[in-house]
This record gives structure tokens, sequence and C-alpha cells, in this order.
């Protein structure tokens, strides 16, 4: 290609154009779709009936950044938690809406537990777990009457663990009868696709409004999810939540998530994320909200905390300064955030180098708004410190990351500040 034949263009493709769904919320509403920044959202683990664990850790997952939290209502004492639970938001000050996960008997908890359906700001409803046979139809209908009722919009969330069976054995006879069988991987592709559209349709009929739904449909592997949400984002306009369920632990998980979510989102396609990661014993929930986070900012869709650039190190750095810099570095800038989001607007969108010698250490400094580039072996023990691409100062001494991290204070003070 001439380079008149124009620029190079971005990876990313424009988001699709979906219906723009708002949940609720006293200092402003969510808005999820319509082209709205990507919605980071989170899932508790605890028993939801348990007022006050469940409320704690809805504070800890609204403050590492969750957008929306889902919570749990399976059982009578979970139901009559939430409003406690909103409660206790409400009175720490903590306003991210909670979102019902309602399985099997949402139908009965949604009407006897009025407060509940009330405290709620968005309903998930699984058209697979609502019932069985006759009474499949009604019980999802109870559901939606009460989101009609309230007011309040609905995730339709087909997920392949629990796809309505009814549905999928219909699709395999039908497929079974064609005189050419698809492949069986494209018949449950368009089960999950057609459960998730036939549901909404219904909803629709019963009086939901196309802008207070939004679709997912869930699976467990990479290119199966790839190819269900291509044909669910050709297919229709409603909001899509995007996560790749039962993603695993670890770097799997997140690797997982990210490798699915990254092409869709690539695509243009999907209106607000979760994280699906099962959690390291004893570590925080809140993981998955900062794993959320960083994909979405990584592929410069939203800035959510100042990222540092760092190399992996190699045999030319072979001291843990460097790594302990880099890992402290980031930890001192999202510990800040907090404090900074408010006082320093725009704060978020810095990028800060921290680099483990002189071959590429300057220049990624200098690509960066503040960076460092530490020496390498048998380099001068000096530590260049580079602001807005010049050169601002050397540190020395075994005071270089506390030193550092005061520059950086400096520096987002006097950029940032109003
Ligand atoms: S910047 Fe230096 S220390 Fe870092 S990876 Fe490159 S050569 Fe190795």
């Amino acid at each position: 290609m001439k380079p008149e034949e124009g620029p190079i263009a971005s990876g990313l493709a424009p988001r699709r154009q979906t219906r723009a769904v708002t949940v609720q919320r006293p200092s402003g509403d969510v808005v999820i779709g319509g082209g709205a920044p990507v919605v980071v959202q989170s899932m508790t683990n605890t028993d939801t009936a348990n007022a006050e664990e469940t409320a704690r850790q809805v504070m800890e997952l609204a403050q590492a950044g969750s957008e929306l939290v889902r919570v749990t209502v399976n059982t009578e004492a979970a139901a009559a938690a939430v409003p406690r639970i909103r409660e206790r938001l409400d009175a720490a000050g903590v306003e991210v809406p909670l979102v019902g996960d309602f399985h099997f008997n949402g139908h009965a908890l949604l009407k006897a537990f009025p407060d509940c359906a009330g405290a709620l700001a968005k309903y998930r409803i699984n058209p697979g777990n609502v019932g069985t046979g006759e009474n499949r139809d009604s019980q999802f209908a109870a559901m939606i009457e009460a989101a009609c009722r309230y007011g309040k919009p609905v995730r339709i969330g087909v997920n392949w663990g629990s796809l309505d069976q009814a549905l999928l054995k219909r699709m395999m006879d039908e497929n079974a009868a064609r005189q050419v069988p698809w492949p069986v991987p494209g018949v449950m592709y368009e089960a999950l696709v057609a459960s998730a559209l036939d549901s909404a349709a219904q909803a629709e009929a019963l009086g939901l409004p196309a802008d207070r739904i939004v679709l997912s449909c869930k699976v467990s592997a990479v290119q199966d999810l790839i190819a269900v949400y291509r044909e669910l984002s050709r297919r229709c306009d409603y909001a899509l939540h995007l996560g790749l369920t039962e993603a695993g632990g670890g770097s799997k998980g997140i690797v997982a998530s990210a490798a699915a979510l990254a092409v869709l989102l690539g695509e243009g396609i999907g209106d607000t994320i979760r994280i699906s990661l099962t959690p390291e014993p004893g570590a925080s929930r809140a993981k998955e909200v900062v794993v959320a986070q960083e994909l979405l900012q990584s592929m410069g869709l939203r800035h959510f905390v100042p990222m540092v650039t760092s190399c992996p190190g190699c045999g030319r750095t072979s001291s843990v300064l460097f790594q302990e810099l880099a890992a402290g570095t980031q930890q001192f800038l999202r510990d800040r955030m907090p404090e900074w989001k408010s006082r320093y607007p725009g704060v978020e969108s810095m990028n800060v180098a921290v680099m483990g010698c002189v071959v590429n250490g300057p220049g990624e400094s200098r690509h960066a708004d503040i960076g460092i580039s530490l020496p390498g072996n048998g380099e001068t023990p000096m530590a260049m410190v580079f602001e807005d691409g010049r050169q601002k100062t050397m540190l020395r001494g075994d005071e270089i990351g506390s030193q550092f991290r005061e520059i950086i204070l400096r520096y987002v003070q006097s950029r940032y500040g109003k």
C-alpha cells in the first residue's frame, strides 16, 4: 500500500449500535449500550442472606470500580436481606446499583418480597431456569410483569450450562431431520441465540420495552463465545452483556476471558462485561473488577487508573529493585485513584513507564507522560526520570522508589490539579 492511500486505521472497529438501557442510581444513572462506555460489573460470592457480609463485599467491589454488582437471590432469606443490604450501602454512601440473580424461584420471590423487587435496580433472568413444561411461560411472565411493575430493566441471561433443554431437544430433532444436518456446535450456537431472542420477544410481548432488555449468551469456551455473540449481535440491537462463563482461576481464567472478550470488543460488540474468575483461596473478590478494567483500558476503550508500562527485565537487569518499582508504582497509582479521581480529572489517562535499563528505558520513558529508566548491569547507578518527553532529573541511592512516587505526585498535582 502506498502512503497516499491513507493512514493505517485503528484496530478497533466502531461500536455496534445497540439500544441504551438505563439502570437507575441516585446521582446519575448507569447506561448500558447506545454507545455509552462499556460498563464493568461483578458478582458477590457471599450468602446474600447475610446482609452485613454481602454489603461489605458489595462495597469492596464498588470501591474497586464495579459499576453494577449482582447478588444471588435464591431463597426467602436472601430476598428478605436485599433491602437491608441496600440500606447499608446507602448509609455508607455507596450508590452502586444491585442486580438480583434469579433461578428457579424468582417468580415466587419477586411476588412475595416486594421490598426486594423494589430495592434491586435490575433483574437477571435465566430462561433455562425459570421452570419446565406448562409452568415455564407463566413463571417467566410473572418475572417480566414484576420488572414492568417496578420499572426495572432485565438481563435475559442464557447460559450453556443451563440452556432450555426442551428448546435444545427440539432443535436437535429438527437438525436430525435436515437432508444435510448442521454440525452439532452450530445447532448449539443457534439454540443459545434462539433462547435469548425468543425470550426477549416474549418479554416485549408482555410489555417490557426493548430499551429495558439486556441479553447475554454465556459459554465457557473462547471460540464458542465469539461465534455466539457475533450471531447475536448480527440479529438484534439489544444491549449485550459479555462474559466467558466459568472462566476458571488464575492466569487461565484471565487469559481465556481476555482472549474471548478482546475479539468481540475489538469488533465493536459488547456493552457491559463481567470477568467470571474463580478466586484464589483467600484472595479478594475485587480481582475480577481489576481484570475487567485492565482489559478495557488495555484495549483503549476506557481509562480507570494510570497504566504502568514496564519491560519484562532480562539479563541486563538482575536486581529486584526494578520488579519492586514496577509493581509498587502500579499499586501506588491504584491506591491513590479513589482520591485522585475527583481532585485530578483526566489523571486516569496518564501513562507511566518503569523500565529496566538504557536499551529501551529512555525511549519508552519519553513516550510516557512520566517515566523512569533504572540502571542495568554495568551502567552508572543512576535512574533517569522523564516528564513529558524530557529528562527531568536523576535519582540515586536506596530511596529511588519513594522518590519516584513523590515525583509522580507532584506531576499529577501540577498537570491535573484544578
Ligand atoms: S529495557 Fe533493558 S532490562 Fe528491560 S527488557 Fe529491555 S534490555 Fe532488558
